[in-house]
């Protein structure tokens, strides 16, 4: 299978800083972040960026989403989403400022349902950050607040936490195939 370079570790690293640098000055001081990582694609991605938030009271949490099923070699998109788990009792979302950490927002299904989750437990806010947009495939109204890279299409994407059937999460950078 061949692979195409789309974006490096170096360029990789200096977005998520800059996203991390957003995310923290449109942040309340003093107010505890609620980082939500939906894993497992974003789990590299949640790494990187939690670190960068300097100054915050940052609290973590994760959630397993999907809205996809697999046809044959290709993963496709589904109609539902399910919450498989979610590591916080609903008791601590309540009054939250949630973020949702995705690795990538295709048709949108599963990050709005996981919004739709936050804010109907009482989040006081919730925002997205996402590593890659494909806003070509959007199914839904949603629109991430913060977006590392913007892909143009529908490519296939592995690297940097991103698999084809579970292969390849660990490559450092971000990659077409
Ligand atoms: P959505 O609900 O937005 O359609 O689905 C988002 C999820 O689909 C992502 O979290 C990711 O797991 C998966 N996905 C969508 N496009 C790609 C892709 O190009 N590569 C990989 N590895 N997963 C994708």
């Amino acid at each position: 299978m061949s692979r195409r370079k789309l974006y490096s570790r170096r360029e990789i690293t200096s977005r998520v800083r800059q996203l991390a640098k957003d995310i923290a000055s449109d942040s309340e001081k003093g107010e505890p972040l609620l980082a939500v990582c939906v894993i497992k694609g974003a789990v590299l991605f949640y790494a990187d960026l939690v670190r960068g938030i300097k100054g915050r009271d940052v609290r973590f949490a994760f959630v397993s989403a999907s809205s996809y099923k697999t046809d044959g070699e290709r993963m496709v998109s589904g109609g539902t989403v399910d919450m498989k788990y979610c590591s916080i009792p609903v008791e601590e979302i309540k009054g939250a400022d949630v973020l949702l950490v995705e690795d990538i927002v295709d048709t949108g299904r599963t990050i709005a349902a996981l919004k739709n989750y936050f804010r109907e437990n009482g989040a006081k806010r919730v925002r997205v950050a996402a590593l890659l947009d494909k806003p070509e495939c959007r199914k839904t109204e949603i629109v991430p607040d913060y977006v590392a890279f913007t892909i143009e299409g529908n490519p296939y994407i592995i690297g940097y936490g991103l698999d084809n059937a579970q292969q390849f999460r660990n490559l450092d950078g971000i990659f077409e195939i």
